[in-house]
């Protein structure tokens, strides 16, 4: 009796020696994660830290999203969670417009708006193009912009609406191109945009500098036009930093790309 109990332990103790390393082994292969101090993490952990730092501004200069991050990624940009997100984000415009700008209404009170993934969602083409997980093609993407069928970014019409109805003066600055100009006024319009002071384009003398360089230099002749800019709304760090800064900065969650 005691030899067959002696003879099962030692086959238990065999297949725990050969299952443990075999489960680990393959953890590590299907996930391949494992931070340096030996934390085990899922690889929804591993994607949603990634998308938290590129918000942060940790991570810059990406090309495209993390392969093992784009369903990852796809999910949440057409998520309740990233409506919840751009929601917080304007309504926080809101209570800055009314807690703490002292609105002149002379006309020179001002609000920029940035256009792609601020006013007009570009979800529906980076659908197409793994939500980020490809390399950007221009042409394609300048091919979906001139059809006009971006969507509005519900949130941003509202804050829109609502500056308009307070005497805020509109301005968007975007970095598309001026041959894009037609298209994406028939588009704003279609959705729902109207009413704006300015709108911005690039022309072909400033397609050379950095987004930041280019929208700082609009900024700075807003500024002298005697444009008092209390708030910017952008998705990219580079269409809210650099000198003249505006008085607050909000910035839209975009996990899909970044734009220096
Ligand atoms: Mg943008």
């Amino acid at each position: 009796m005691q030899e067959k109990m002696e003879k099962t332990v030692c086959w238990c103790l065999v297949l725990t020696c050969l299952l443990v390393p075999l489960a680990g082994a393959a953890d590590w292969n299907i996930l391949k994660l494992q931070t340096h101090d030996g934390l085990k993490i899922s690889l929804k952990n591993y994607c949603e830290s990634w998308r938290m730092n590129v918000e942060l501004h940790n991570i810059r200069e990406f090309q495209v999203v993390p392969e093992e991050c784009i369903e990852y990624i796809g999910k949440y940009v057409t998520s309740i969670q990233y409506k919840v997100d751009s929601q917080r984000a304007t309504e926080e415009c809101l209570v800055y417009l009314s807690t703490s700008c002292n609105l002149k209404k002379d006309g020179f009170d001002a609000w920029i708006f940035d256009i792609d993934d601020t006013l007009l969602s570009t979800v529906p083409y980076y659908k197409d193009n793994l939500y980020g997980g490809r390399k950007l093609n221009v042409t394609s993407l300048e091919e979906w912009m001139k059809s006009g069928k971006a969507p509005a970014l519900d949130h941003s019409l509202k804050l829109y609406d609502e500056l308009k109805s307070r005497g805020v003066q509109i301005l968007l600055v975007t970095s598309r191109k001026e041959h894009l100009r037609s298209a994406t006024i028939d588009n704003l319009v279609k959705v729902g945009y109207y009413g704006w002071t300015k709108i911005i384009f690039r022309d072909p003398a400033n397609e050379l500098v950095s987004v930041e360089k280019y929208k700082s230099d609009v900024r700075k002749k807003l500024v002298n036009d005697g444009y008092r800019i209390w708030g910017i709304l952008g998705d990219q760090y580079s269409s809210i930093q650099g000198i003249p800064n505006p008085k607050r900065a909000f910035k839209l969650p975009n996990p899909m790309y970044y734009v220096a």
